[in-house]
């Protein structure tokens, strides 16, 4: 005996009763068989049929199938059954709506995992023994009762089972379709097991080989209309694989596009977070290329700047006249002093302290020097000597000198032959240091004309200096026309520059400024003269100009080496260049923080001497890293919420979608999909969903990067003080692999969204789901 029922019982348990819906029944099938269920509603039928298809579970009793008592069967053992033996017919014909009749057909083939050629095959084999190979692409919704249910009839013949269980299949149709259908099952039954409820005692009668009356759970009568040889050699089959993933994408990518208003619905929900996190990641992306940009301009342009400096404020007074950052082409001239800065030699012991820095934390340090220049001026037909300690060196990187200075008049001096006047910003200018240079002082104001046209002679060592008698003697003040008039270099005042109200670095006033130029050639030229060669052939044996050796000196006060005063000696005839101010480039922040910490630390051995650094960047970076910080935090904050609301949208929406096709998972559980297929055909639709949900949302993103770049920016404007090239900076930037992984996420996330409807699709028993068509 192939299926075989004994005793089986079924009671249906509620609150407060229970219903034996089968009660002790014993039940033989043949393989060829032609079995009509009668009785009347309510007696049990769909039940035991229910129990013969694995469908249903029972109480009490055992069914065995193929001499195997199935109690031990699992879940999968069941699908297995179902899926290769058993074909189901319904009354309500439950075809998948939104699918085609062949589609319909293949559709326990698909679970099967048969291909695609194979599918059609049969599928239109099937059809045709129904004899519907017209309508093989329409949707059931185009067909006739009778017609549908010969698509299912189809479907339940196409994998061959050996048994067909057909619930009052023509409970639904009117008697000459009845006839029909009765007509195609009976065709059946010649090759397999035909179990069929039905109301209907005449088409029983008619069609039948045999006949079982149930009542109230009670087998009443069983007969057989003709007697039947029958060979028992079937065996279950086995031949259930898995779905394919790709075959579970098909069938969801065609669902979806059935329902497209709602899957567009769907994307645009899960969209909206990807939106979010696109637009978080590029603008935190350009953000970020922004500021490297910054730091990178920034700290090429803004060294940190030390030096040793003595300021001088003047007594407010004389300013209480003057406004600031004047306009006229003029410099006031005020009394004594204007507001100065001195800049002192910088001691070496510092110079030993910054050699300890790791040379890896910067990338230039650049030096003003200090030398002892010979300048010659001509004030009222008289010579005299410049006073240089109004003449400092200019840095080398004119990117500083450009940034930080307006130019007044004229130009940024090049070449060892030009200077240029800092004046103060009220364009003041002491009388003192005038008349030091030798420019007619005794008046309020000097057009800035008039000062262009002021020039001075250079001297050098070799000029300066006179042997006489095996000693050397500085040419004294009868010597200056001569000297003036000889001179190779002449100096001349090219520009006039004022120092910027946001200078970056400690800037020049009230100074002349000469190139490094300049300072070379005085080198090159002293360290050759007579008198410098002389002297340091002698080192401190002989001093050239006493003929005496260099001696330690013992004041009341102090002493002074032989070693200390040689070095004063050779610093006086020009020839040591001496440091006042460091410029020290780093490529980023941190290691510049940690230059400055290196200095912070320097303990000044000469407390009355200030060295002190100046880094104007450093406020920017401190300005930008808290920037920064907020807008993360803001950009996080954002872009889980926008997460956060998408998949908790695209959960609700795969959940009502998942009560949607309740009945279709009932219809494809019944014909042997199993739990894993279930949930890979919704694991499948939610991945195409939020792959949508991703080309939506990135597409989105790129249609408001504009609008949200320009936000961005006006924060940035609002909150930082340096917006070097911000305006066609695009801030929103995206980025392949950025977008790939986004892409990739937003498939995990929609997926992760819809896994808990999708457990609880699988988890439906296939008869509940079924059922939920009456309700
Ligand atoms: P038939 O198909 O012969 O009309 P059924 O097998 O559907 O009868 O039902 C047999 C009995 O069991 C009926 O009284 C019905 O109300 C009851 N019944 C069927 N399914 C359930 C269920 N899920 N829960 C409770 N009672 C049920
Ligand atoms: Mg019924």
């Amino acid at each position: 005996f192939m299926l075989e029922l004994k005793n089986i019982t079924k009671i249906y348990k509620s609150q407060n009763n229970s219903l034996k819906a089968l009660d002790d029944i014993s039940l033989n099938f043949k393989d060829k068989e032609f079995v009509s269920i009668l009785g009347p509603s309510g007696c049990g039928k769909t039940t035991l049929l229910n129990i013969l298809g694995g469908l249903d579970s029972y109480n009490e009793g055992s069914l065995i199938i193929d001499d195997v008592d199935t109690k031990d069967y699992k879940e999968k053992d069941w699908d297995k059954y179902r899926n290769d033996n058993v074909g189901f017919v319904f009354q309500h014909f439950n075809l998948i709506g939104h699918l085609t009749v062949l589609k319909n057909v293949e559709v326990s083939l698909t679970l099967s995992g048969y291909s695609k050629k194979e599918r059609k095959e049969k599928a239109i084999k099937a059809l045709e023994k129904v004899g519907l190979l017209k309508h093989i692409n329409k949707l059931p919704k185009h067909l006739s009762g009778g017609e549908k249910q010969r698509v299912a009839i189809a479907r339940a013949i196409i994998n061959e089972p050996k048994i067909i269980l057909a619930d009052e299949p023509t409970g639904a149709l009117d008697s000459k379709t009845s006839v029909e259908i009765l007509n195609i099952l009976k065709d059946i039954s010649s090759e397999c097991l035909v179990v069929m409820v039905t109301h209907n005692q005449e088409l029983a009668e008619n069609y039948s080989t045999r006949i079982i009356k149930l009542l109230d759970g009670k087998i009443i009568s069983d007969e057989n209309k003709e007697n039947y040889e029958t060979n028992n050699t079937f065996k279950i089959m086995k031949k259930h694989k898995r779905m394919p993933f790709f075959t579970a994408l098909s069938i969801s990518f065609k669902n979806l596009k059935t329902k497209w208003t709602r899957t567009l619905l769907t994307t645009l929900a899960g969209s909206i977070g990807i939106i979010g996190v696109a637009l978080v990641v590029s603008v935190a992306n350009g953000v970020t290329n922004y500021i490297e940009d910054v730091q990178r301009v920034a700290l090429g342009n803004y060294p940190i700047t030390i030096s040793s400096s003595v300021k001088s404020e003047p007594s407010v007074s004389i300013y209480d006249d003057l406004e600031e950052y004047p306009v006229d082409e003029k410099i006031n001239i005020v009394m004594g002093e204007s507001r100065y800065e001195h800049l002192n030699v910088i001691e070496n012991e510092f110079f030993d302290y910054l050699d300890q820095v790791d040379s890896d934390l910067y990338t230039w340090i650049n030096y003003n020097n200090k030398i002892t220049l010979d300048i010659l001026c001509m004030g009222d037909k008289t010579y005299r000597k410049v006073s240089t300690s109004y003449l400092q060196e200019m840095t080398e990187d004119i990117e500083i000198v450009s940034n930080d200075y307006d130019v007044l008049k004229g130009k940024i001096p090049e070449g060892k032959e030009e200077i240029a006047l800092v004046v103060d910003s009220y364009n003041c200018i002491g009388a003192t240091l005038l008349y030091y240079m030798g420019i007619d002082y005794d008046r309020e104001s000097i057009s800035f004309d008039e000062l262009l046209e002021e020039e001075f002679k250079l001297i050098t060592s070799d000029e300066f200096y006179l042997k006489v008698d095996g000693r050397y003697y500085k040419k004294g003040s009868s010597y200056y026309e001569t000297l003036y008039n000889e001179s190779k270099v002449t100096l001349k005042i090219v520009g006039i520059l004022r120092a910027k109200k946001n200078a970056t670095t400690e800037p020049y006033s009230s100074t002349f400024l000469y190139t490094k130029e300049l300072t070379d050639y005085v080198y090159d030229k002293n360290i050759n003269s007579p008198v410098v060669k002389e002297q340091m052939e002698y080192g401190l044996t002989k001093n050239v100009f006493t003929d005496s050796p260099f001696e330690e000196y013992v004041g009341l006060n102090y002493t002074e080496s032989a070693q200390y005063q040689y070095e004063v000696l050779l610093r006086d005839l020009g020839a040591i260049k001496q440091r006042n101010r460091v410029y020290i480039y780093t490529k980023n922040f941190s290691d510049r923080l940690l230059v400055e910490e290196h200095i912070d630390n320097y303990n000044n051995p000469n407390s009355f001497v200030r060295i002190s650094y100046s880094d104007y960047m450093k406020r920017i970076t401190e300005e930008f890293s808290t920037f920064v910080d907020i807008l993360g935090k803001v950009l996080i904050i954002f872009a889980s919420i926008s997460l956060l609301v998408s998949s908790i949208m695209i959960g609700i929406i795969s959940y009502i979608s998942v009560l949607e096709r309740i009945k279709e998972i009932g219809i494809l559980r019944s014909i042997g999909a199993s739990r894993t297929d279930i949930g890979r055909i919704f694991v499948a639709e939610t991945m195409i969903v939020g792959l949508l949900s991703g080309v939506f949302g990135i597409a989105g993103a790129f249609l408001l990067s504009n609008p949200i770049g320009n936000i961005v920016k006006k924060i940035i404007q609002d909150n930082a003080s340096v917006t070097t090239g911000l305006s066609s900076f695009r801030i929103v930037q995206f980025e392949v692999e950025h977008l790939v992984i986004i892409l990739i996420g937003s498939i995990l996330l929609t997926v992760v969204a819809g896994i808990l409807p999708t457990i609880y699709a699988s988890f439906i028993k296939p008869i509940k789901a079924l059922k939920n068509d009456e309700s």
